[in-house]
């Protein structure tokens, strides 16, 4: 059912969280767009300004590592200068009220961390590109230590340790998603009795997978998108507002 306004949407959402033993959030890049950080498919999102570089294009081309960490680099300030929204923090709120035991995310910007859960309570079905890692062996590595090597040999670099490619910690298209992630996600959506759908076109698959997993196993769907998606048929409630207005009334001071 589509709220008639944000008003009756936040009060409906109230009702269900009031009612909720556990509750499993599932956010989107919409999200982290009131903290600076642009969607994907949104008017003047990422996608209608850079063509995404699949996995196996990375791995086989010198340009196409450089073009990818020169993106990330032109990013840098944006995801720096990123605080936690309305909508994390009332995550985060909610979190700390016992209510929500974990956060799935498909987002890769760490503001989940940084709103008060520790990281292994954010399940990141895409990554994280706030650090790096070695394709080959996994060594981690931080931002700074591939920008000097780049400024210093005007490409991007390979692992000290066995030479393959230093790429964001993230999951590419074309890249296997995590199992553990995976895993994990799919037991929260199973035992939780509502599930929150928070700024995600539900386009990218498997992680669109969730929420209709949620509502299979007898969860309560909400879906809070500013844009239709095309799950709000299955959805109890679906608010089609600003998610800082739909979820500030959630943030505990
Ligand atoms: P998406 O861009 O496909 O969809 C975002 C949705 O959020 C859109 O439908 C848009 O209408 C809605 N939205 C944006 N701002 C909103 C707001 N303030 N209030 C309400 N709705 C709002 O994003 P997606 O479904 O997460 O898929 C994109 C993929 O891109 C993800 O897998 C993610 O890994 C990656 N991504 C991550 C970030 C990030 O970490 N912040 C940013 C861009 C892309």
């Amino acid at each position: 059912m589509i709220a008639s306004d944000l008003q009756s949407g936040v009060e409906q959402l109230g009702e269900m969280i009031a009612r909720a033993k556990t509750i499993v959030p599932f956010t989107g890049a919409g999200i982290s767009t009131e903290c600076g950080i642009p969607d994907f498919r949104s008017p003047g999102g990422i996608w209608t300004r850079n063509r995404p570089i699949p996995f196996d294009e990375f791995v086989a081309s010198q340009s196409a590592r450089d073009e990818s960490w020169r993106r990330r680099f032109a990013m840098q300030e944006v995801f720096a200068a990123a605080k936690p929204g309305r909508g994390h923090r009332a995550l985060a709120s909610l979190h700390r009220a016992g209510k929500i035991p974990a956060v799935i995310t498909q987002n890769i910007d760490n503001l989940h961390q940084a709103s008060g859960f520790a990281a292994d309570r954010v399940i990141e079905l895409h990554g994280n590109t706030t650090f790096a890692r070695c394709i080959g062996c996994g060594q981690a590595y931080p931002l700074d230590w591939v920008k000097q090597r780049f400024d210093r040999d005007g490409a991007a670099p390979n692992c000290t340790a066995c030479d393959e490619p230093v790429k964001t910690a993230t999951i590419s298209f074309g890249q296997a998603m995590p199992e553990d992630e995976m895993q994990r996600a799919a037991e929260l959506s199973r035992a939780c009795d509502l599930f929150i759908v928070i700024g995600s076109s539900l386009v990218v698959w498997p992680a669109a997978g969730f929420p209709m997993m949620a509502k299979d196993a007898g969860a309560r769907l909400v879906i809070i998108n500013r844009e239709p998606t095309e799950q709000d048929d299955i959805a109890d409630l679906v608010i089609h507002h600003d998610i800082g207005e739909a979820l500030g009334p959630f943030v505990a001071n």
